[in-house]
């Protein structure tokens, strides 16, 4: 068979496709003698013509180019990739670039867009994918829901097992997120140990759903390092477009106060977002206060700091949470007079660092009557016994 360059390349282009540019230019390349072989090869290879004169300089330079390109990469790089490198920065004949390694580019485009420890989104990504969702939503009125979740007492974990071992937890939460979320959901990694779902297109009751599901698996995982196991909770908070704003560039803040709902009802539990809606007047004071636990054998005495009080209750700081639902007496001075004494239950308790606690109280007229009759009655026993 008479083979030649000529007939392989002729034969490799008829089998894909019926380009009779290029079957010129094999042609060509077949009858060409001295330099125009360079012309003709080049313009096979790139497509352009280059005179035949300056052809064989450009051959060489490019052979050259690919040669540098090879040291100052460290690794292969092939005749093509190099040729098509060497006219695009080293003449003006390729203005556009066209051709890349793709791989490589995907590497730097991956990198820049993904969390590296959990491989889930960047913030940065996240913020943009954010806006533009924010936008389709408003413009087709599609639901859309944030899931802002929250890693439940992080701190002690890196305290008790190191960080390490918090590295890991947040990969395999990452994971969990991963698994449970719909090919549609972006899961981004929004900061140390929290993470944000988008859901467009899913209303408040269905991300619910999703969240409380995605909980469950969390709280399951048993997590091991260097022999020690340990589990971990998330706190969740939900706000969604249209249901709970008008503005769906709020959902991200409403999402993140959710959380802090869910984390001052106990934790381990997903929140919807709830405007607080204050029907008293609140009052801005700050008193050192004493607070005593009343439904336990041991009652305790706190010393605080009260914030602020309303008809419905009372907020103020102590360096120690006290148990939801638990009855308390809040003893506040006041300046002249006899000091105020309010009786109720722990409604809210949310940590703000240090070691200091925000815990909010609603107050009970009929337990602060039923101690107030209690008291009277000592009262009167003592009188009696004296
Ligand atoms: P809460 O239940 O109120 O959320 O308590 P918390 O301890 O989770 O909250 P806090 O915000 O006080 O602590 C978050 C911790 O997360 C503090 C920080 O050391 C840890 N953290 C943040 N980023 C990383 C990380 O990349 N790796 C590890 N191991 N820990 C991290
Ligand atoms: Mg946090
Ligand atoms: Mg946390």
């Amino acid at each position: 068979m008479d083979l030649t360059l000529k007939t392989i390349l002729l034969q490799y282009k008829l089998e894909s496709t019926d380009d009779n540019t290029f079957i010129q230019q094999v042609d060509n390349l077949g009858t060409a003698d001295g330099t125009a072989v360079y012309q003709c090869i080049l313009e096979l290879l790139t497509s352009i013509d280059i005179p035949a004169d300056k052809a064989e300089q450009h051959w060489k330079n490019a052979i050259f180019h690919r040669q540098q390109l090879i040291k100052s990469l460290g690794r292969d790089v092939d005749f093509t990739t190099a040729l098509c490198d060497y006219f695009q920065t080293a003449t003006d004949f390729l203005i556009h670039p066209r051709l890349v390694e793709s791989t490589l580019y995907e590497n730097v485009v991956n990198e820049s867009i993904h969390d590296k420890l959990t491989g889930l989104f960047n913030r940065p990504y996240f913020d943009e994918a954010y806006s533009l969702q924010v936008s389709l939503a408003k413009r087709y009125q599609d639901d859309l829901t944030i899931l802002f979740l929250d890693i439940d007492n992080f701190k002690d974990i890196n305290d008790t097992y190191g960080h390490l071992a918090g590295d890991e937890a947040l990969k395999r939460i990452a994971d969990s997120i991963n698994r449970q979320k719909r090919d549609s959901d972006i899961a981004a990694r929004f900061g140390g140990e929290e993470f944000v779902l988008l859901m467009p297109r899913t209303d408040n009751v269905s991300a619910f759903i999703c969240a409380e599901r995605l909980r469950e698996e969390i709280e399951k995982l048993e997590f091991n390092y260097n022999h020690q196991s340990f589990k971990l909770t998330v706190s969740g908070g939900i706000a969604s477009y249209p249901f709970n704003s008008e503005n769906p560039e709020l959902l991200l803040e409403m999402a993140d106060n959710a959380v802090y709902l869910a984390k001052g009802a106990g934790k381990n539990r997903i929140s919807h977002y709830k405007e607080e809606k204050r029907r008293y007047l609140r009052v801005k004071i700050n008193q050192p206060i004493l607070i005593k636990e009343l439904d336990f054998h041991n009652s305790q005495t706190f010393t605080g700091i009260s914030k602020d009080i309303c008809v419905g209750g009372l907020l103020f700081e102590n360096d120690e949470p006290l148990p939801l639902g638990a009855l308390i007496k809040v003893k506040v001075p006041v300046t002249d007079g006899a000091p105020v004494l309010f009786i109720g239950t722990v409604v809210r308790v949310e940590t703000f660092g240090n070691n200091r606690y925000e815990i909010g109280m609603t107050t009970s007229f009929k337990e602060m009557d039923k101690i107030v009759n209690t008291e009277i009655g000592s009262m009167l026993r003592r009188k009696n016994v004296s």
